[in-house]
């Protein structure tokens, strides 16, 4: 990713699906504009689904999805059927791509009965239109990827669903919600060896972003110089927001008075977790010797990130509750499906996944009555300051 991308988090993610040689990958290059995905006249030739990000004018970034031909002969019923539904799990708009000449056929029947299970918005797109001998059926939608024929109108039609899928996303905003027109906001930001080189990560750069869409101000500091700040300024900021490794150090700053939280309860609030979350770290207090934890992070390569979920988290877990844990990690796409062994899933901000994905890995330990938390509540919480945290972000929570 490019240092001024729009987060993978952020776009919304369209997936095509469709049986091999339905010329599906030559579609998604004809809407892409570029060689994505592998394109052959031997069927089947795209194996794992391949992610690609692009403009999607009027509506924005977007993720397109390539994925494999449903009728691919390695991947037959039911393993075929769990591939695609996690595909499906960060769907937000699905394009099913029918051959034109073979109509529709009992696979991607298949395909449709699983869009409707999952609730995902659909197109049918009939591919191939300039191969067709028979007559066009009145109300389909046909589409040439080698002409270029009704490519151009698909994207209309893509962006306009995808818009109406995303509205309810548009709407939420990560902080600006929280502050009055002209507040002033702290962040503390935390320069150490785990910080990336040159740049902020990207909860920090997203909570920036939106202080400033909402004509809110903000001001950047250290943990070292926030009290040289708070001595400066002639009044309390509105709102102090820190990262959850020094929030103990910034508690003890920032006067009872002066509302208080981190990105990483900032970021679950967005994702729409947040109740879930702070239920679900109370189980800390309930592990018993043996338990299993499951520590999961939304990508592979944020190293800033790895540090906590590998080497502290796990720490401060056995020494907060002195017990025999057996501490699991998961990372990027990977996501057990069965949590029915754990005793607690701590997830991380989740920043690079969309909120599709988050609240289906949210909804496997709910229906497993898994406790399902995150890395800023769970430290919160081990270090006592969840309350205060949560204050003005859950201002009707009992914790
Ligand atoms: S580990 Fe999670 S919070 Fe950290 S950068 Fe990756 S997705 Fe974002």
């Amino acid at each position: 990713m490019g240092l001024n991308d729009t987060p993978s988090g952020e776009r919304l993610h369209i997936g095509f699906f469709g049986q091999r040689n339905a010329g599906k990958s030559s579609l998604v290059n004809a809407v892409t504009g570029q060689e994505l995905a592998v394109v052959s006249d031997r069927k089947g030739t795209t194996t794992d689904p391949v992610y690609k990000a692009m403009e999607l004018l009027p509506l924005g970034p977007v993720m397109i999805i390539d994925t494999p031909g449903y009728d691919d002969s390695g991947d037959l019923g039911e393993l075929r059927v769990k591939k695609t539904r996690e595909i499906l799990d960060r769907t937000d708009l699905a394009v099913l791509v029918v051959d034109a000449g073979r109509g529709l056929v009992s696979e991607d029947r298949e395909l449709v009965d699983l869009f409707q299970g999952k609730k995902i918005t659909y197109l049918i797109v009939f591919n191939k239109e300039d191969l067709m001998t028979q007559a066009p059926q009145a109300d389909a939608f046909y589409v040439s990827a080698l002409t270029g024929r009704g490519v151009h109108e698909l994207k209309e039609r893509m962006a306009a669903l995808a818009l109406k899928a995303g509205r309810d996303r548009q709407e939420r905003s990560l902080v600006r919600d929280l502050l009055a027109p002209a507040a002033l906001a702290v962040l503390v930001i935390p320069i150490d060896s785990a910080a990336p080189r040159g740049r902020i990560i990207l909860p920090q750069q997203q909570v920036l972003r939106d202080i400033l869409d909402g004509d809110r101000m903000a001001v950047c500091v250290k943990e070292s110089q926030l009290q040289d700040l708070l001595d400066r300024l002639p009044a309390d900021p509105d709102m102090v927001i820190t990262d959850s490794q020094v929030f103990e150090q910034v508690a003890a700053i920032v006067p009872d008075r002066v509302p208080l939280t981190s990105f990483s309860i900032l970021m679950a609030r967005y994702k729409g977790f947040l109740e879930t979350a702070v239920a679900g770290c109370r189980q800390i207090d309930r592990l018993r010797d043996g338990d299993r934890i499951l520590i999961s992070e939304g990508c592979t390569h944020h190293r800033q990130c790895d540090d906590i979920g590998t080497v502290k988290l796990p720490r401060w877990l056995r020494q907060y509750t002195g017990k025999d844990l057996i501490i699991e990690t998961s990372s990027g796409r990977e996501f057990p499906r069965d949590l029915t062994s754990y005793a607690l899933v701590i997830h991380c901000g989740a920043c690079m996944l969309n909120p599709r994905e988050l609240k289906t890995r949210e909804g496997l330990a709910v229906k497993e009555g898994v406790p399902f938390t995150n890395y800023g509540i769970a430290i919160a919480h081990m270090k006592g300051i969840l309350e205060r945290s949560i204050r003005e972000v859950l201002p009707f929570s009992e914790a």
